[in-house]
């Protein structure tokens, strides 16, 4: 009993500093949309065979007045519990479609975004907001221009709206992408009950990638498996030299991660997309 009152006296200032910074977070994110302290940015994702840049990935950053760079990871899940999400998800989703419109144009004709969409956003979809597919088409664009990325655990949702939207996508042309796969509960099934078109390596297989490793085992089996199925990769992670000529060699698709890029502004992103260009070997040499 006095353990218990111990741990209970320890662990209580330690929650409630928690709760007191979700509660500041959940009262400076309202204001931040409207002060645009929000910003995207914007990392490469390389076809692998070739070195050709044609896709990337939309990452929000949050520059916070006083507390600094505040990275999704701490506010995502805030935002996901106060409701805010669907606003700041929808705000992604406008700059990045504006961006693929310009990077279409400017950049490659097939230039395609992809946008992490949240579970919360499936589960509690505004009304009110009008669809993607037709915010698409007003820039004229066609759904194929993004793709949304979502997480395993969406797929174990038994809501009958998360299956129909899921599937609605899909008709309307917007590739689904499961993301950090490997990590969670899907079964091969899932992959075709809901049309997943990419899926994306987890960055802790790829971290320990090495000739003759279980990781390089288990991509190579993904890889076959999601071909078999007409899904494609993209590896997630990647940081070396070697990690990239494994994946490469293990007929995975597409890589991004750190030995690329890190995740840019739109204009540095402009800038290196002409210089990364990872040569694939000769093959008529
Ligand atoms: P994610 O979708 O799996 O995004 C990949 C994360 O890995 C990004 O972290 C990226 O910066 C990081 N990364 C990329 N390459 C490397 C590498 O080579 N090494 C390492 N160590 N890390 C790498 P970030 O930007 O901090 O985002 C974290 C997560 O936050 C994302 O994971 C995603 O789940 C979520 N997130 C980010 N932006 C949004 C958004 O607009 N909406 C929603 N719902 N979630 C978002
Ligand atoms: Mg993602
Ligand atoms: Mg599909
Ligand atoms: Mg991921």
């Amino acid at each position: 009993k006095a353990a218990g009152r111990n741990r209970f006296s320890y662990f209580t200032p330690a929650l409630q500093e928690a709760a007191q910074w979700r509660a500041q977070l959940t009262r400076d994110m309202r204001l931040a949309l409207v002060e645009q302290q929000f910003r995207v940015v914007y990392q490469p994702i390389v076809t692998l065979a070739t070195g050709v840049i044609h896709k990337a990935e939309a990452l929000l950053r949050w520059q916070h007045p006083t507390r600094g760079l505040i990275n999704p990871g701490e506010f995502i899940p805030v935002a996901e519990s106060s409701g805010l999400i669907g606003a700041l998800g929808e705000w992604v989703f406008q700059q990045a479609a504006d961006q693929v419109q310009a990077w279409r144009a400017s950049l490659h004709p097939d230039f395609q975004i992809s946008i992490n969409k949240s579970p919360v956003q499936f589960e509690n979809p505004d009304p009110l907001a009008t669809p993607w597919i037709e915010q698409l088409r007003a820039r004229g664009l066609g759904g194929d221009s993004i793709v949304v990325e979502i997480t395993e655990g969406l797929l174990l949702s038994t809501s009958a709206g998360v299956t129909e939207q899921l599937l609605a996508m899909g008709d309307d042309g917007i590739q689904v992408s499961l993301d950090d796969f490997g990590t969670g509960y899907s079964s091969l099934a899932y992959l075709q009950k809901f049309h997943i078109d990419v899926i994306k390596i987890d960055q802790s297989f790829v971290r320990q990638l090495a000739p003759q490793s279980t990781n390089l085992a288990l991509c190579q089996g993904i890889i076959a498996m999601a071909h078999a199925l007409g899904i494609q990769v993209v590896a997630e992670g990647i940081e070396t030299e070697q990690q990239r000529a494994l994946l490469a060699a293990a007929g995975c698709d597409f890589g991004q991660g750190y030995f690329f890029s890190r995740p840019v502004s739109a204009a540095e992103f402009e800038q290196i997309c002409g210089q990364i260009h990872v040569h694939p070997p000769t093959v008529n040499a």
